[in-house]
């Protein structure tokens, strides 16, 4: 447990007297209450975690989740097992505790996959409809168009012939079951880089027993940002300036959240994040060409040709879409 001010880690968060009256500690090196949200309900704090209040934050990956998780037992050790028997009730056991240990965080998970899988396929179906449909002119951000080279200037047959051309012309449960894969492996990717940049590379967490489940958390929790455009689903404000900005308002809250918890610096943390961007960005989309492909290399050719095509006339006359 720590301090949610100075993040030194305390002994206790409050004392229960024998008339059940709580009393809040103070903490002995800054003075302040060691946790106030202890004492503050949900919605509240749910409020704090909006506004980016760091006490919020530390409460709930720190102090919050330490108590949650001891409460269970650790994972028994699988290379000591003598034999095949003991080695697969062990494992039976580890596993039916890590789903009883995670069950809220991987149900809040799931939530927010199937809200990003959802806003995901939207956005795309109507970047697909504007791209098809766009001419050389159009658009706010219009760069040097007159002095670009042939290829960087806007061509919509180019995105007739992409991945997501063929993924809209299969039927609805398989365009979901491609955006799903899409949506998951992104995750993935996302959450198992930052981790292993941060405690691997970065050492942060040495001091804490639980420093890897801190860092899924604040993940977890800071990714819930990425679902406020489904509010714009319900008004229609769906444009794809504004599905933009929201995305980048996003990967604020996942900077910031880092910052506040793991109080490294933000050159770090952005540096991170840029490299973790750029192996999303090359990793997951040639990963599903793949399969789309059907592992037929003069197609996979093809698109990965047409994808950089198409990244080269977005640079050229775009910058934010
Ligand atoms: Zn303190």
């Amino acid at each position: 447990m720590i301090c949610i001010t100075c993040m030194r880690p305390v002994d206790s968060l409050y004392t229960v007297y024998s008339n059940d009256h709580i009393q809040l500690t103070d903490c002995p090196f800054c003075q302040e209450i060691v946790d106030k949200y202890v004492e503050i309900d949900n919605v509240l704090l749910f409020i704090d975690l909006l506004l980016l209040k760091s006490g919020a934050y530390r409460h709930l990956v720190f102090n919050s989740l330490e108590l949650h998780l001891s409460k269970y037992p650790k994972g028994k050790e699988l290379n000591g097992c003598q034999s095949l028997h003991d080695y697969t009730l062990a494992l039976i056991f580890n596993v039916r505790n890590w789903f009883c240990k995670f069950d809220r965080l991987n149900r809040l998970w799931l939530l927010l996959l199937s809200f990003e899988i959802y806003l995901t396929w939207v956005t795309e179906e109507s970047k697909f409809i504007y791209y098809s449909n766009r001419s050389n002119n159009d658009g706010k951000f219009i760069m040097l168009s007159k002095n670009l080279p042939e290829t960087f200037k806007w061509d919509s047959t180019i995105m007739r012939s992409t991945i997501t051309s063929k993924v809209f012309t299969w039927n609805p449960p398989m365009q979901y079951l491609y955006f799903a894969s899409y949506c998951i492996l992104d995750v993935i990717l996302f959450h198992t880089l930052i981790r292993y940049f941060i405690l691997e590379r970065l050492h942060w967490g040495r001091d804490f027993v639980y420093s890897k489940d801190i860092i899924s958390y604040t993940i977890l929790l800071s990714y819930g940002a990425k679902i406020f455009p489904i509010l714009m689903l319900i008004w229609p404000y769906d444009t794809l300036i504004s599905m933009s900005i929201i995305k980048w308002v996003a990967n604020f809250y996942v900077i910031e959240s880092l910052k506040i918890v793991t109080k490294l610096s933000y050159w770090n943390i952005i540096k991170i994040f840029i490299i973790v961007s750029v192996f999303r960005y090359c990793l997951v989309k040639p990963i599903l060409i793949f399969f789309v492909a059907e592992f037929d290399f003069s197609i996979i050719k093809n698109l990965i040709q047409q994808e950089f095509m198409l990244l080269l006339q977005k640079s050229g006359t775009y910058l934010l879409l």
